[in-house]
């Protein structure tokens, strides 16, 4: 028996031993940074010539670490390893996997400070953003391992005299995990180890910009107990790995998180049938998002808590989460005014800067690609809206931008219908609620949204007509909990698999049905 599923609680950075946990956690990824990271392939260390670097993005020339860079011949030895190990992995007993993600969330748990100051320095993430992100991979781990354990029991079926009907799940083979850069531990290890629990073995290629700490992940796998060769470690460039591992025939499926483009590309790549291939492959994706909170007049609304949720959900962690409100509708002169007043100021208060400061409340931006295009959009945001807060960025040591706001901007402006990923948040003003819905539905997109409103009727009207995958009432957006708050979006926003959800695991199995007659 296992206790019920309960999330992880996350730090409270008042407590001062947590603080110089912290901080003491700093020192020792300071005087680890630049480190040599090999692949790992079916357990063995491979070490090659040509490396991934990866950058702090608040300090451009701080070399966290140089990964190894796997070659299509090594991306086939790993395929081929992982497909032999699947022959042995499948057969393990559920129970004897999930207690490998349990003995993984208990390492994870000790080393969380350290794994936190990973990710300050890999991915810029302020400390409490740190902190969640590594709170949700002991989450995934923690959940994951339950729902394996409920699964493994089969389902039921009628029964019929004279029959034995039984209804089980079983893994499905292969899987390539193609994970990204702004969930570079939760994520990373989410969609691995939901492969992995269910039975399939890995190939798991995380984000270039954040291999470090996806290295860490290996290791606390390997401490846990997991066998050689079910999870592979294969940092590579997408057009030369990922390509390749996508078109491989001995493919299963596919765990995509990242943009539009890329997830659409990989399933349209993953549909093509290659010799020697004897199934269709499965495609998970989650992809981007132009998430909106809706804003209900100023006598129905409390106002106070829309702010501070609009500003909280657009720029923590800098915009950078597909879940992240890049607009508002406001419905009424009165609320649009006080509403953009208060973000205003709340936005102006917000501290920009290097996020191994307690203080620090906006990191950078992940890299020099992420800062031109996120700085492209302000000031195409000049021509479509009224600047009313930030519209600056600096790139001379680290990619920091300043949080942005735009108001009275057309619901069908560039900056209010493309996927920014970045600190950015256009305001908007509605006649009444339902055209406030009907703009907050204009997008191809559909993951995220809230309402803020103390109406019943209206908040019913949007639990029916506002078409995301993810609805908050009376909060912010972003930072859904898993098995809470399972996570994934409509439309273009991708598969609707809901990560840490009850259907999740069975995305990665088949259902067998085998019927004995007596
Ligand atoms: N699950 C995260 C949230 O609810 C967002 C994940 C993402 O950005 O990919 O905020």
């Amino acid at each position: 028996m296992v206790v019920p599923y309960k999330s992880e609680p996350l730090t409270d950075f008042s407590i001062e031993e947590n603080r110089q946990a912290y901080l003491n956690a700093l020192k020792k990824v300071e005087s680890e940074l630049g480190g040599e990271y090999p692949l790992i392939i079916g357990g063995e260390r491979i070490t090659t010539e040509q490396k991934i670097t990866s950058y702090n993005p608040s300090n451009k020339t701080q070399v966290v670490g140089n990964v190894s860079k796997a070659t299509q011949e090594l991306a086939e030895k790993a395929m081929q390893i992982a497909d032999s190990t699947f022959n042995t992995w499948k057969k393990v007993d559920p129970i004897m996997r999930a207690e490998v993600l349990f003995k993984a969330a208990a390492i994870t748990r000790r080393r969380k400070f350290e794994l936190c100051a990973w990710l300050t320095k890999e991915a810029g993430k302020p400390w409490s953003q740190a902190d969640g992100d590594i709170a949700e991979g002991i989450d995934f781990l923690e959940y994951y391992g339950r729902q394996m354990l409920e699964l493994a029991k089969g389902k039921p079926l009628a029964e019929n005299p004279g029959q034995i009907n039984k209804y089980t799940y079983i893994p499905l083979g292969v899987g390539v995990v193609i994970s990204p850069w702004n969930f570079p531990f939760a994520i990373m290890l989410g969609t691995t180890v939901a492969a992995v629990v269910t039975g399939n073995t890995v190939l798991l290629k995380p984000a270039s910009t954040t291999p470090v700490i996806a290295y860490k992940f290996m290791e606390i796998m390997e401490e846990a107990g997991l066998p050689p060769g079910v999870i592979n470690y294969v940092p590579g460039s997408g057009a030369e790995v990922g390509d390749y591992l996508v078109d491989h025939p001995r493919t299963r499926f596919i765990s995509f998180t990242g943009s539009r483009d890329v997830g659409l590309r990989i399933n349209q790549r993953a549909s093509v049938l290659n010799e020697g291939q004897i199934w269709i492959k499965r495609v998970i994706a989650e992809m981007g998002g132009k998430d909106t909170i809706v804003v209900d007049d100023a006598q129905t609304a409390d106002l106070e808590l829309a702010a501070q949720s609009i500003v909280s959900s657009a720029f923590g962690f800098s915009g950078q989460k597909c879940s992240a409100c890049s607009r508002a509708v406001i419905v009424g002169d009165e609320a649009y005014n006080k509403v953009v007043e208060r973000v205003v100021e709340l936005t102006n208060e917000l501290v920009v800067g290097d996020p191994t400061n307690e203080e620090t409340y906006m990191g950078p931006v992940n890299d020099a690609g992420a800062f031109e295009k996120i700085t492209n959009y302000i000031e195409i945001g000049k021509s479509e809206g009224r600047l009313v807060a930030g519209g600056t960025a600096d790139d001379s040591t680290g990619y920091f931008i300043n949080p942005t706001v735009f108001a009275d901007v057309d619901p069908m402006a560039r900056i209010m219908q493309e996927e920014i990923f970045g600190p950015v948040l256009g305001l908007t003003k509605a006649k009444d609620f339902n055209e406030a819905i009907e703009i907050a539905n204009n997008t191809v997109y559909g993951l995220t949204g809230a309402v803020i409103s103390n109406k019943r009727e209206h908040l019913e009207f949007a639990r029916q007509e506002f078409h995301v995958g993810n609805l908050y009432f009376n909060r912010g957006c972003t930072a859904a909990t898993v098995g809470y708050q399972p996570f994934g979006g409509f439309n273009m926003s991708g598969t609707d698999s809901k990560a840490g959800g009850p259907d999740y695991l069975t995305l990665h199995m088949q259902a067998k049905s085998v019927s004995e007659t007596l």
